[in-house]
């Protein structure tokens, strides 16, 4: 057979060619702007010569500060095929992380969002090796004056730059993009992608026991481009002709729904809390989302009281787990064919089943592989040519081990291939030399009618070591009490899992990505007991 390398430059040729005619629509609040593949393709072909222009050159990074739009695609599409490394920024990190990550990634151009530059303008200067700024879209560029960078407008450099691009003949083992951990213990880690890594997830994707992604769908990433690449939608997407739907920056429930309404998406891919308030939302409203036939969801435990509120309106959530360092779609859970209900519900809240092309493992004590029996717990090790064999400029030999990737996440493997995650190592709660699994307890707690929130840490307890604290947001008008819920739980977990201490949140903190930030309510509690 040939060699032929498995390049993003395939990907974009396949969608401006063969599916030139489907779209990308980009909401803008009120409507959509629209671009065919083919017009994305030629304006990616005008992006790589206005970088290349711009000095860009070998593997130098191109960061972008962007939401989920047609702009985005283009630089997704641009960069990587000319051979240099997308870097997506996360705008809802620190200033101080973000400074990091820019001179970490040694930055050369970011390309930001007009709305944007209010969160860029004041770290900009210390942004050290970025040269160049592209500003897309409308607004006031002031901010970013005085930070001794050079200003440019993205459709103006699109427009001077020639409509064709020699693209290059690239390895496929070459960096293609990277995207930063969001850190939630140290400095965040720098992921590199290889094209190699992006067109086998890609093809992942598009298979029926991941995504099943063609040119029948149409693709509405929720998740930002800036997180894991948006779970690698708009790679496989373009890659099987599906037509793109875009949020931008219209992110909460209400114009989601809207916007779901009105372009009718196949596929959407969002975490658990961005669901549980369109769900909310929907049902209110009596909104209609059946065009929807997938829903992945995944980036934390999805509830099974969510999976089921979506059912109700006739829509199916499927579970997909995976990381940053895996691509990051790892495992997806659809129920073994023709299974009962008892059964099928048992694998849909199961992590999923590791995709073809990976391998999973559980580690124990002392590094032994340990059987996958769905019986034993201990940590998750993966392996395969889309998970990360290593972190950019940063030894962190603890995170490998035997050429296997070390997650974090603790749980069970059953035989045939399905991972239940009972927690991630550092949020695991020790109880009197048991342990109890948060992840369990929320579970239980989110499936109460008029809990819309549960996040349960481990707090320092003289007798038993740690406790289990929850932390929950009720309903809004809705009144329970502690008792109640302990009550709840008393007949779904053992007694001695039950939490004695409760917080009553109007929210529970989240991360970055949109996570329970555990740190800051284990923080928060270290001390106190609360009733
Ligand atoms: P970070 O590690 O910085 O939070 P990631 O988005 O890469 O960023 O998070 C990956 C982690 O998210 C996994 O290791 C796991 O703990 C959690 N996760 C992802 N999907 C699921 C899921 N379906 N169920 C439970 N946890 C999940």
């Amino acid at each position: 057979m040939q060699d032929f390398p498995l390049t993003i430059t395939t990907i974009m040729r396949c969608g401006a060619g063969v599916f030139g005619e489907a779209e990308v629509a980009t909401w803008t609040g009120d409507g959509t702007r629209r671009r065919t593949y083919a017009e994305v393709g030629e304006r990616a072909a005008r992006l790589a010569g206005a970088l290349r222009g711009l000095g860009v050159d070998g593997d130098q990074r191109v960061a972008t500060f962007l939401w989920n739009n047609t702009e985005h695609l283009e630089a997704y599409l641009a960069v990587p095929s000319m051979g240099a490394v997308l870097h997506t920024l996360n705008l809802r990190l620190f200033p101080d992380q973000l400074v990091y990550i820019a001179n970490h990634a040694e930055d050369r151009v970011v390309i930001v969002d007009a709305s944007l530059i209010p969160l860029l303008a004041p770290v900009l200067a210390r942004f050290e090796t970025v040269r160049h700024v592209v500003v897309a879209g409308e607004g006031d560029t002031a901010p970013l004056e005085g930070a001794g960078k050079e200003l440019h407008g993205y459709e103006e450099l699109l427009a001077a730059a020639p409509a064709e691009f020699a693209w290059p003949e690239i390895d496929e083992r070459s960096a293609a993009a990277m995207c930063y951990t969001s850190g939630t213990t140290g400095n965040p880690k720098g992921v590199v992608y290889s094209h190699r890594s992006a067109y086998l997830h890609s093809m992942s994707t598009c298979t029926g026991n991941a995504m099943g992604l063609s040119a029948s769908d149409v693709v509405l990433p929720v998740v930002p481009m800036f997180h894991a690449n948006a779970w690698g939608l708009p790679y496989a997407a373009v890659m099987a002709g599906a037509p793109l739907v875009m949020p931008d920056r219209f992110l909460q429930a209400e114009p989601l729904v809207r916007l779901i309404e009105a372009e009718r998406p196949t596929v959407a891919g969002a975490v658990p809390t961005i669901w549980s308030d369109v769900l909310r939302y929907a049902k209110e409203h009596g909104s209609d989302l059946t065009s929807l036939r997938l829903v992945p969801c995944g980036g934390s435990a999805v509830p099974e009281s969510l999976m089921r509120g979506f059912e109700e309106i006739g829509v199916r959530i499927v579970q997909a787990w995976g990381m940053t360092e895996t691509s990051p779609v790892a495992s997806v859970a659809h129920p073994p064919p023709g299974a009962a209900d008892e059964e099928a519900w048992r694998a849909r809240v199961s992590q999923g089943r590791v995709l073809a092309g990976l391998e999973m493992r559980i580690v124990g004590d002392g590094d032994a592989v340990l059987p996958s029996d769905g019986e034993a717990v201990g940590e998750v090790e993966i392996r395969g040519p889309w998970i990360t064999g290593a972190y950019h400029l940063d030894e962190d030999p603890g995170r490998f081990h035997d050429g296997w990737l070390r997650t974090g996440d603790v749980g069970t493997l059953s035989p045939d291939g399905y991972l239940v995650l009972t927690d991630r190592a550092k949020d695991v709660i020790k109880s009197g030399g048991e342990w109890i699994s948060s992840v369990e307890l929320e579970n239980h707690l989110m499936a109460h009618p008029d809990v819309v929130e549960a996040a349960v840490v481990g707090v320092p307890d003289d007798r038993w070591q740690e406790r289990p604290l929850a932390s929950v947001v009720v309903r809004d008008g809705a009144v329970v009490t502690a008792e109640e819920l302990r009550e709840f739980l008393a007949g779904r977990v053992a007694g001695w899992q039950v939490p004695e201490r409760w917080a009553f949140l109007t929210e529970v903190p989240k991360t970055s990505v949109g996570k329970f930030d555990k740190k800051v309510l284990r923080r928060r509690y270290a001390d106190g007991d609360l009733e």
